[in-house]
């Protein structure tokens, strides 16, 4: 899934001679600490944010060699000549117990790129869109695969604030400066990307999450009669004594469609119902029995 964010640029200014090294170690041209402006982001951090998701901690270190070399664009104009700031070292940082990427990027100095950097100083162009692709989601509350158990993010459950925990890092993208304060909100931009969505974010996307949690439930008893429905038709077999094992059997059944497990629970009740003439029979034997052990009783 393709993830992105909203963070802020902190005006830095001249680079020092360990920055200008790993500068000219991304720029085509070297460069001097005097053609480049050096300012740092907070990339991405591992708690949770506005969309109820965060980053798994472990994933952080991941992402933050992706962003080396990520250009950065103006406005989310998309050209060549858009593309003026480049992270060119990144570090996960730790701070009153939250890590976040923390990235520095510089812009070469002069003609319109002056423009940007006198935006930046001035707390003008800070907010910063950032794009990242995670490899999968998972349930804070259960682990599962974030959508396939039923656990809906910005929920609690029994105290417990459920979100969606982003890990596996794939790649990193270009980052944008956003003009502020028009597009405060436009930092959080979702799009299809290595992961399908699944019905579930569909849903909430949608603002139909009521009608995706009844068709849980209504799943949810489906799965149900189907494991009955599996448990009726082990124990009738094995109470043939086929000899086989009771694994084997469950393994068999489960992976026997609906339709055919109903077939044969309905052929294996009309076998039993042969067998129960035979248990009356023996119940007429036993009660017969009975009166004679009564009887004889007497
Ligand atoms: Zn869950």
């Amino acid at each position: 899934m393709e993830i992105k964010k909203a963070t802020e640029a902190v005006s830095s200014g001249v680079p020092t001679a360990v920055q200008l090294e790993a500068i000219n170690a991304q720029a085509k041209a070297q460069l001097t600490a005097e053609q480049v402006y050096v300012f740092s982001l907070r990339l991405c951090d591992d708690q949770i944010d506005r969309d109820q998701e965060r980053f798994d901690t472990t994933a952080l270190p991941g992402l933050a060699t992706l962003f080396i070399g990520k250009t950065g664009i103006v406005d989310h104009r998309w050209s060549a000549e858009n593309q003026i700031a480049r992270i060119f070292e990144t570090q996960v940082v730790k701070e009153k117990g939250v890590s976040y990427v923390k990235a520095w990027a510089y812009i070469r100095r002069g003609g319109s790129n002056d423009e940007v950097i006198a935006d930046i100083e001035a707390g003008i162009k800070k907010e910063v869109s950032v794009g990242c692709a995670m490899g999968s989601a998972v349930c804070s509350i259960c682990g599962s695969e974030y959508g396939t158990c039923g656990h809906l993010k910005g929920e609690f459950y029994d105290g417990q604030h459920c979100c969606a925990i982003l890990q596996d890092p794939v790649d990193a993208y270009e980052f944008s400066f956003v003009a502020v304060p028009a597009q405060r909100d436009a930092g959080v931009l979702k799009a299809l990307g290595g992961r399908k969505k699944n019905l579930q974010e569909l849903a909430e996307e949608f603002g139909i999450q009521a009608e995706y949690r009844g068709l849980f439930k209504e799943a949810e008893l489906g799965r149900q009669y189907r494991r009955e429905l599996e448990n009726d038709v082990v124990r009738m077999l094995q109470s043939l004594d086929l000899g086989a094992d009771h694994q084997v059997l469950r393994s068999v059944v489960k992976s026997a469609a609906a339709e055919d497990l109903l077939k044969l629970r309905g052929s294996l009740e009309a076998k039993m119902a042969e067998f129960l003439p035979v248990t009356t029979q023996l119940g007429g034997f036993a009660e017969e029995k009975a009166k004679l052990e009564s009887g004889f009783l007497i």
